[in-house]
């Protein structure tokens, strides 16, 4: 004979050694199992031997044959919070050990993500040796939580108050998350995409809340040691890149294993939850810039399809605002970018404007003068008058191709003639058209080119590429000597203007090559900002690449490297460098 240690237990047939259940010790508070009562009875070795159609519906599940480790399958014990219950704690489990369960109240989570307050009794069923041969529970439930109204067009009313200027925007990101904690869940985060420039990808908190203040300073330590990354494997972060829905009812023992690094992240995992959370993503014209991510600490209120449809909406109208800032930051800056280039521009046209206007004057009052006198003007001065005139001319008419070299590159009209050219001998010429120039600066030029390096390439662009980088060198070369070298590298040319000079600034190496950006004052230097960039965009139509080295205040190196094109192979082996120059 069994005896059940309970309250109020009768007429339930066991099938354990053929006993019967009987009331036990205590006297019975009902004697027949009411309708809506749920019961299990599970012996030691897991093997179900009672399980109504009422517990089925409490647990959600289908009648199981076995139960492992008293755990029923797909349902977890939680608590009153909503935090998860270690298994051994649960009702079942700890009337399989021997305890008495007393009608107290109980929180499960089911399979499909619900959740049931239920009232159970569980009591360990003695066998005639005294020993613990199977347990029964018995479960009631209780009247389920009052869910919340969710008044979501009030909310997106506020929400779309709160995301009417483009202006600050990411200020705004956390009194947006205010709007939806704690009424839809205790906690809200929202992460941005952020591509690093070198084609990978980073996520960003851009803003993060939790109703708890305890559990907020948590949050955050947790998001700040241990960020969410895209690769994440399972969990929350998988919706960041996919741009699905993720929801997860419960962050379980099991999930707290797989997705934390260390210990102290289990540990954080744990205190602050989530424990449910729904995340959707930011989606907007095509591109998904993150997540909104909903945390709820208490699992007994399970996020349902409004949550999700509501949540889904108030992203898409974020994505398309936070994408409406960018294109406005991106304006803006556009604008101010125009305007600095137009006060440059101006300035720089005008610089060589003042000599010419002047000297054309000088020259007109004294042809008058003479001409009145009966006097012929001397031919040395008008002469040297016209010298100053082309020389300003020349360099009026340099700024205004590169004017319409940056609009024929942005409207894609920039034309390639290629032919078969000698790079050495291309070098070698522009030094020599720098050389009055340069020996007037007292600045030494000097080439390094061993062996013809042939490709085909445009002969004016080529030109162009290398007057600019020569002219940068003489400009910021501080005086001192300026070296070309030119070399092959089998299929590639390769060209370094080497200078002695200010240098830049490791910041400013890459920033250079963009369309007005200059690296240095414009009191100190002229100059558009506009050469680096039309150097960069023709060597990259020739298939090749532009950088540069440097050291501040000793000088910078530009190396420039093409790709040398369909040349006969022949070519290349005859002047085929002895291989890699030292350093290399
Ligand atoms: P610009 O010389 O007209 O300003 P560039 O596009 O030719 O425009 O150069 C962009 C910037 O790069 C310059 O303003 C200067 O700050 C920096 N720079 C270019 N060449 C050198 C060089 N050889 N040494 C130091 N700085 C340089």
């Amino acid at each position: 004979m069994m005896r059940a240690e309970s309250l109020g237990m009768s007429g339930v047939t066991s099938p354990v050694s053929n006993a019967r259940v009987t009331d036990g010790d205590s006297p019975p508070q009902s004697t027949r199992v009411m309708d809506a009562e749920g019961v299990v009875l599970v012996e030691c070795t897991g093997r179900v031997t009672a399980f109504n159609s009422q517990a089925a519906a409490h647990f959600g599940i289908p009648v199981p044959l076995h139960i492992e480790h008293a755990r029923l399958p797909g349902c977890e014990w939680v608590r009153e919070d909503g935090t998860p219950l270690p298994p051994r704690d649960s009702p079942l489990a700890r009337a399989l050990a021997g305890e008495l369960v007393d009608a107290s109240l109980w929180h499960v989570l089911r399979p499909d993500g619900t959740r049931a307050e239920l009232r159970c009794t569980a009591v360990p069923v003695r066998g005639g040796d005294g020993q613990v041969a199977a347990a029964l529970l018995r479960t009631h439930a209780v009247d389920a939580l009052p869910v919340p109204v969710l008044d979501a067009s009030r909310l997106l009313a506020e929400a779309g108050a709160l995301l009417g200027t483009p202006v600050d925007a990411e200020a705004r990101l956390e009194p947006l998350l205010q709007l939806l904690v704690p009424a839809l869940g205790e906690g809200a985060l929202l992460i941005l995409r952020t591509p690093d420039g070198a084609g990978a990808e980073a996520l960003r908190v851009a803003a993060s809340l939790h109703a708890d203040a305890g559990r907020h300073t948590l949050l955050r330590e947790l998001l700040t040691r241990y960020p969410p990354e895209p690769s994440a494997p399972d969990g929350p972060p998988g919706a960041f890149a996919s741009g699905a829905v993720g929801r997860l009812s419960l962050l379980s023992e099991e999930h707290v294993a797989a997705l934390a690094k260390d210990a102290e992240h289990a540990r954080l995992m744990r205190e602050v939850g989530p424990h449910g959370c729904l995340s959707v993503p930011l989606g907007a014209r095509g591109n998904v810039l993150g997540t909104l991510m909903l945390l709820r600490s208490n699992v007994m209120r399970v996020f349902g399809a409004e949550e999700e449809h509501f949540l889904t909406e108030l992203a898409h109208r974020t994505a398309l605002y936070l994408e409406n800032a960018r294109l406005y930051r991106e304006a803006r800056e556009a604008v101010r970018q125009r305007d600095e280039f137009l006060g440059i521009a101006s300035h720089e046209l005008k610089t060589p404007l003042t000599p010419l206007s002047l000297k054309v004057q000088l020259l007109q009052k004294q042809v008058v003068v003479l001409a009145r006198e009966g006097k012929e003007v001397p031919t040395e001065r008008v002469a040297e008058a016209l010298d100053v005139v082309q020389r300003q001319v020349r360099r009026l008419s340099g700024l205004v191709d590169n004017l319409l070299d940056v609009s024929r590159i942005t409207a894609g009209r920039l034309r390639l003639e290629m032919e078969e050219l000698d790079l050495a001998s291309v070098a070698a010429e522009i030094l020599y058209r720098f050389s009055a120039a340069a020996a007037q600066a007292g600045t030494e030029l000097g080439l390094e080119a061993p062996v013809p390096v042939v490709g085909r390439w445009d002969r004016l662009r080529l030109e162009q590429v290398v007057t600019n980088l020569v002219s940068n060198a003489l400009k910021y070369g501080a005086g001192q000597p300026v070296v070309v070298g030119v070399e092959a590298h089998g299929s590639l040319a390769r060209l370094t203007v080497r200078d002695h000079g200010i240098g830049i600034a490791p910041d400013d190496l890459a920033r250079i090559f963009e369309r007005f950006e200059r690296a240095v004052s414009d009191r100190h230097y002229g100059g558009l900002g506009l050469g680096l960039y039309i150097t960069r965009q023709i060597v990259e139509a020739f298939g090749g690449k532009v950088s540069a080295v440097s050291t501040p205040g000793e000088g910078a190196t530009f190396i420039l490297e093409l790709p040398r094109g369909d040349i006969p192979e022949e070519w290349i082996s005859a002047h085929a460098a002895p291989g890699p120059t030292q350093g290399e």
